[in-house]
């Protein structure tokens, strides 16, 4: 059994990073940030092309330039932290010191003291180690969907590779995986390495995507597409696969509107290469294993105002949560999850000394006189998710920003916030596309001025 900590955050890239330096400067110092990796920074290490930070620094980063601001940091507080450790269990510990004295006798729940977090980690110097937490934060990123997730008929050749991999290969081993190069799926990942194969001396025929729209930035579809003249062909995907030992080309249709392969528009592309930029999904097996509700859209938690997941003092933040399009949001995103932590972690401790604990929250009164639980936030009108879900008031703070993706382009709309039918804010949008995040900020005042209302509405009209 490994050592107790106050806080433990499991993934040491942007999140993970600006999750510690946050719970650190909230005043909590027993942290400890785990990474499987050998390196701190996460995916970014191999983001080596400028645009990052723009928000957070008010300059143009490299990806390494990016996470080594909040290495330093991480490093000048002094938080410790283990590499080349990998999480392999989490769970709940719910009665920590072996009796029942954390369990409340009137309804059997389990206090915040009862449900310490036990958090199993393997290295290759220290073999199997349990940890105990207060608290958790769940900043384990996100991985790319293979080829094995996308039912492309033909054979397995070797030149296959998801855009990530490649982007690995090219920028942090010095190899290229081809010459010839068709891309699947217009996501950023893939966007970004139709550049990067181009600048390293290979010809990137086009970009095939399946949705009449791009899943990418339009400053990427502009910066790395257009300004090298490779084309991208939406409503399109890949419908075979030729060659055995080596990819020797693909098979390109066009599909209808149900996504379905229009007969008679296959054309056929020489290539030794294809990589797949197709969508990324949220890395929560530790988080299903320690019995976190996930969102069906998302893939990632179903977290409250304070990225507080369904389990109580474990916290989600960055693309583990929900896949993000800019780092900078990512960080802010995990510096809230770091504040809340902390703030989470003093309750706790004084609860322990016996003033309380969530158990004994006093409940809030609503304007319709009744006790409410929290504000569900529902999306309507092509809003496909929100992310946090609900709101709880007590813990509301003066702001709160709501992030949320339309699953579909929409022009000259509104985004409108209802609470319980009353209009709230609107915000008129020229244009809106699936691969940009939204946001909208809720006042407090705003939000409770009418009471607390059951719910509130995020649609686009
Ligand atoms: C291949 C790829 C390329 C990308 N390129 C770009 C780009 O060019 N530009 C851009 O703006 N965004 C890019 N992104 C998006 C980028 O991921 C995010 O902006 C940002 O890096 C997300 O930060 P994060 O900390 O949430 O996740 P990550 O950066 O993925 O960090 C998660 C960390 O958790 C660690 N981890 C996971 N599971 C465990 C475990 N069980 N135990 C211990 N450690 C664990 C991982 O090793 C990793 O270091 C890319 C994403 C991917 C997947």
């Amino acid at each position: 059994m490994g050592k107790h900590k106050n806080l433990i955050i499991i993934g040491g890239g942007p999140a993970g990073l600006a999750a510690a330096v946050a719970a650190h400067d909230a005043g909590v110092t027993d942290i400890l940030i785990i990474e499987r990796d050998e390196r701190l920074g996460g995916i970014l290490n191999q983001c080596i092309h400028n645009g990052f930070g723009l928000h957070t620094f008010k300059e143009e980063l490299t990806g390494p330039e990016y996470a080594d601001r909040y290495i330093e940091r991480v490093k000048e507080l002094g938080i410790p932290y283990r590499l080349s450790t990998i999480v392999t269990d989490l769970k709940e510990d719910t009665v920590s010191d072996g009796s029942d004295e954390n369990v409340n006798p009137s309804d059997g729940k389990k206090t915040m003291q009862g449900c310490k977090k036990l958090v199993t980690t393997m290295n290759g110097e220290e073999g199997m180690v349990t940890y105990s937490a207060d608290a958790v934060i769940l900043a384990m990123g996100c991985r790319e969907r293979a080829r094995g997730a996308l039912n492309i008929p033909g054979t397995r050749p070797a030149g296959i590779y998801t855009a990530g991999t490649a982007q690995y290969f090219v920028n942090l081993e010095g190899r290229m995986p081809g010459r010839e190069v068709v891309i699947l799926g217009s996501g950023d990942i893939g966007l970004i390495m139709a550049r990067r194969m181009t600048l390293e001396g290979a010809h990137v025929q086009l970009v095939a995507e399946l949705q009449p729209y791009s899943g990418g930035l339009k400053r990427n579809i502009v910066q790395c597409l257009d300004d090298f003249g490779i084309p991208l062909m939406l409503s399109h995907t890949v419908v075979k696969i030729h060659g055995n030992k080596r990819l020797e080309g693909v098979t390109i249709a066009e599909v209808d509107e149900k996504l379905k392969p229009v007969p008679g528009t296959e054309k056929y592309y020489p290539c030794d290469t294809l990589l797949l930029s197709c969508g990324l999904l949220p890395e929560n097996e530790l988080s299903s294993q320690l019995g976190v509700e996930l969102s069906r859209v998302t893939g990632g938690a179903v977290v409250n105002e304070s990225l507080e997941t369904s389990v109580k003092g474990v916290f989600s933040c960055g693309n583990v949560l929900h896949v993000h399009d800019l780092v900078d949001y990512v960080s802010e995103e995990a510096a809230a999850a770091g504040r809340n932590a902390a703030e989470y972690i003093s309750r706790l401790t004084e609860s322990g000394a016996g003033k309380g604990s969530e158990t004994d929250e006093e409940p809030v009164q609503t304007g319709r006189g009744t006790v409410s639980d929290a504000i569900t936030i529902v999306p309507e009108g092509g809003v496909r998710y929100t992310v946090p879900v609900t709101i709880r008031p007590a813990h509301m703070a003066e702001l709160t920003t709501v992030r949320f993706r339309v699953g579909a382009i929409k022009k000259d709309v509104d985004v409108v916030v209802y609470a319980d039918g009353r209009e709230l804010s609107r915000i008129h949008k020229r244009i809106m596309a699936p691969g940009e995040m939204e946001q909208v900020i809720l006042k407090k005042d705003n939000v409770l001025s009418g009471g607390v209302p059951a719910e509130l509405k995020i649609t686009i009209e």
